[in-house]
């Protein structure tokens, strides 16, 4: 999708792809530098290693704590982070509504994708926020850590504001009922033999599933919402969003979304 930006924006540049290993991330950074990249976008496993990296960071990125998105500018690296703000834009092309009117519950803490949007829920204020984890502990940290963010009382209602609850079917169905808008961000999904991360039995139709995962049209996850009626989307736009965010940052200049899209749902 950069390519075609770069393309469409009569930009003569190219956009590459490098695998690196963990222990190669510095002396990458350093011959990106030397070779007079503008920048670079960083995935799994490398969004945090490369915060320690950057001269500065920006506010938002070191509040998610991840960085995926640099700009070398003079020698110097600068970190941000497009995920969060990704999924704004994404909820409101897919269902024409601000994630911080929403009842969020957000299914998986992990450092990429459920730790980032999180942090973004929090950020915005949304009107409630509910973490669910495997491993139950992070989803409590986390939400320990985004408490200063809810300490309103928008909601009125039995539920609490901010809540970090163990993944069992009882209580998500207990949680659901008091949600808008259910988001994977684990990687259940991302084989298509897997089961969807929630069963159909406990969806409802006023929900809106957002899945993060993209390479399936629709995972799982999304084939469980069509059984109940429920409006649904796959992470195709947040990887759109978060890209064209990057674009804007390095170029400093509105991305062409229409050719990025096209040259997405190519891939
Ligand atoms: P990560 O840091 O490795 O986190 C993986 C998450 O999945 C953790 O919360 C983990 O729980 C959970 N998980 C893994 N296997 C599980 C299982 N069998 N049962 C229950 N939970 C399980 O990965 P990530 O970078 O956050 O990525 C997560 C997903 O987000 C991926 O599917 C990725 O494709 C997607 N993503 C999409 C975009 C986009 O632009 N659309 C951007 C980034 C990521 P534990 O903590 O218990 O291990």
């Amino acid at each position: 999708m950069h390519n075609a930006a770069l393309k469409a924006c009569g930009i003569d540049a190219q956009y590459v792809r490098l695998q690196i290993r963990p222990d190669e991330l510095a002396d990458a950074v350093r011959s990106l530098v030397e070779n007079g990249f503008l920048g670079t976008n960083v995935t799994i496993p490398h969004k945090v290693g490369m915060l320690g990296l950057m001269d500065e960071v920006d506010d938002h990125a070191r509040k998610i704590g991840t960085v995926n998105t640099v700009v070398i500018d003079g020698g110097r690296l600068r970190g941000y982070n497009t995920d969060g703000p990704g999924i704004v834009r994404a909820v409101r092309s897919e269902f024409s509504v601000d994630l911080r009117d929403l009842r969020v519950m957000i299914l998986g803490a992990g450092g990429g994708a459920g730790r980032a949007i999180a942090v973004q829920c929090g950020m915005e204020n949304c009107e409630r926020l509910v973490l669910v984890n495997r491993t139950f502990e992070k989803a409590k940290a986390l939400a320990n850590e985004l408490q200063p963010y809810f300490h309103g009382t928008r909601l009125i209602g039995p539920v609490a504001r901010l809540e970090a609850v163990p993944w069992e079917e009882a209580e998500l169905k207990f949680q659901l009922e008091h949600t808008d808008l259910v988001i994977n961000a684990t990687s259940i999904g991302m084989k298509l033999s897997d089961p969807s991360p929630v069963p159909s039995s406990i969806l409802m139709p006023h929900l809106m599933v957002y899945d993060t995962i993209y390479t399936a049209a629709r995972t799982p996850l999304l084939k469980a919402a069509d059984e109940v009626g429920a409006r649904s989307a796959n992470g195709l736009s947040m990887l759109l969003h978060q890209g064209a965010l990057s674009f804007e940052i390095w170029f400093n200049r509105e991305a062409p979304l229409e050719a990025m899209r096209a040259a997405l749902m190519q891939g």
